[in-house]
């Protein structure tokens, strides 16, 4: 299913939380909206999920239209067929895991084979004969997984997660955020994911649109995001840059060496400034001469504090961005 978002926007109070918006859900993509708080990705969410009223624009789901201002359309939410998995996991804490996922069922009139639904949704996210428990009886993950289930049991057209790991602790994030990935991509949904995390944007999307103060400001693969950001913004917010002067250009850590390659290459001096060993390599800290910048580099040998550096960059390296 694909799902088409024109000129979506929202204002609270004459402030816009989210400037007119256009995006395209590909059928079977996951996609992933990254930026800081307060950037609109909630607030965009809950208006493709229809729990919050756009100001205008138009969203359609393959060729039907679920909300338009000009047409007077509003599918309500039980009836677009989207699934949602929240951070707070939003369980009824007064119902069993079984009577969790079978709610939402019941919800989306899939009232057939309810039973036979609900263990197969169960099975997925591996929690076969945890049926009577209750919310509080479970671990944080296995209270995701039930969320996870409860969602997808509808067999959804598009699946909604809004920072759905944020409450979960650093090792067990990382299990459920390739765990979550593999669910969608075998059941071959279609998901929307918001989070201001860009380790889980990078390690999970097909696609990532940046956003920033209810903007969009670029969208692409994790590549293209990371290798041509198109934006400063983009390009600090998404890994490590290094800046060089005057213009809007930059350099990756992994792309300044310490040995001149070509004729062509760009010489830098900098001093050493910090020197942390990350597993297989350092991750220097350098003060450049000719400007105030600090750049990040990696090497594969101590250096020390204070030692003055020569550094090399190919002009091919160099990443240009148009706007300031
Ligand atoms: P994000 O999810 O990216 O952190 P939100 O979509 O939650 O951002 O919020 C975007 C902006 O809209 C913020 O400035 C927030 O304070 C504001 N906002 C969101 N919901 C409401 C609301 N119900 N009433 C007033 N302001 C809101
Ligand atoms: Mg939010």
């Amino acid at each position: 299913m694909e799902i088409e978002i024109r000129g979506i926007h929202k204002s609270f109070q004459g402030t816009a939380a989210l400037l007119p918006t256009d995006i395209t859900l590909r059928h079977g993509q996951f996609t992933t909206l990254l930026g800081p708080s307060g950037c609109g990705k909630t607030t965009l969410l809950r208006m493709i999920a229809g729990l919050e009223q756009p100001d205008g624009g138009e969203i359609y789901a393959e060729d039907r239209c679920i909300y338009s201002v000009h047409q007077r359309v509003d599918v309500p939410v039980h009836k677009r067929n989207f699934g949602m998995v929240f951070q707070d996991f939003a369980l009824w804490p007064h119902m069993t895991v079984y009577e969790n996922v079978a709610f939402g069922l019941k919800a989306a009139k899939h009232k057939a084979d309810l039973r036979q639904k609900v263990t197969e949704a169960l099975a997925m996210v591996r929690l076969q004969g945890m049926e009577n428990r209750y919310p509080h009886q479970l671990s944080g993950g296995q209270q995701q997984r039930v969320a996870f289930a409860r969602a997808v049991a509808i067999r959804p057209a598009l699946v909604l997660f809004d920072e759905p790991l944020s409450a979960l602790d650093a090792v067990l994030r990382e299990e459920m955020r390739i765990e979550m990935m593999s669910l969608v991509k075998d059941m071959g949904l279609t998901a929307l994911y918001v989070t201001h995390d860009q380790v889980e944007a990078m390690s999970m999307s097909d696609e990532i649109v940046v956003m920033r103060k209810g903007e969009v400001l670029q969208r692409g693969t994790p590549e293209t995001i990371y290798e041509a950001p198109s934006h400063p913004f983009v390009a600090s917010f998404i890994g490590k840059s290094n800046w060089l002067t005057p213009d809007q250009t930059m350099v990756r850590p992994e792309h300044v060496t310490w040995n001149r390659s070509s004729t062509e290459d760009l010489c830098y001096q900098a001093t050493v400034l910090s020197v942390s060993y990350v597993g297989e390599r350092y991750e220097i800290r350098l003060q450049l001469d000719e400007s105030d910048n600090k750049w990040t580099a990696y090497l594969d040998k101590r250096v020390v504090i204070g030692e003055r550096v020569n550094l090399y960059v190919s002009p091919r390296c160099i990443c240009r961005m148009d706007e300031g």
